[in-house]
């Protein structure tokens, strides 16, 4: 199956709300293929999630899939699945700061802090209501998934010392813990 192109910061539709789709709408062949091209084109960025607005289309739809198991970032599998209209509620006031990218940066890195848990409801791609409550690098996705929809990326919520490109974040901060990184970009003090 061919694969979309992912629009880069900058596009207007990356600061729109999206509207929400109708249950009619979302029966149609080609919104189910459009899904399906979605799909496609998360697993060949690669990517763990992408919303409709990243490939253009500014409607309330996102696709997710991490296939990568990483306990240290409280990272587990989660299989493919489809979010339409998704509102999302933060569970808790604990926040973890972690290094995350969005295809529509591409080449950078930054850390963003977000909420570890939250609670999402929508309806799934058949348009059956869904409730998911999520924790750790899943709900990072689904923050940063939810966040498209409202006209929101990533550079709205990092910590802008630590953007790097993807090439000197492996250079120079691989083995490197958040604080770390946090410390060594620091603004320097005055001389004295
Ligand atoms: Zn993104």
């Amino acid at each position: 199956m061919p694969t979309l192109k992912i629009v880069q910061t900058g596009d207007p539709v990356l600061r729109r709300q999206a509207r929400a789709l109708t249950p009619d709408e979302l029966a149609l062949s080609g919104m189910q293929f459009l899904i399906a091209l979605m799909r496609d084109t998360m697993r060949d960025a690669p990517g763990v999630g992408l919303a409709a607005p990243q490939i253009g289309e500014s409607l309330q739809l996102v696709v997710i899939e991490d296939p990568v198991e990483d306990l240290d970032r409280e990272r587990v599998k989660v299989p493919f699945h489809v979010l339409v209209n998704p509102t999302l509620t933060i569970v808790g006031d604990e926040i973890v700061e972690a290094f995350e990218g969005c295809l529509s940066f591409a080449g950078f890195t930054m850390v963003v802090p977000r909420a570890r848990r939250v609670k999402v409801e929508a309806l799934n791609e058949r348009g059956e209501r869904v409730t998911i409550e999520a924790s750790g690098w899943y709900a990072r996705i689904l923050q940063h998934e939810i966040d498209h929809l409202r006209g929101i990326v990533c550079c709205d919520r990092m910590d802008s010392r630590t953007l790097a490109t993807a090439e000197n974040h492996v250079r120079h901060w691989r083995t490197a813990t958040v604080p770390e990184v946090k410390a060594a970009v620091a603004l320097p003090m005055p001389d004295e």
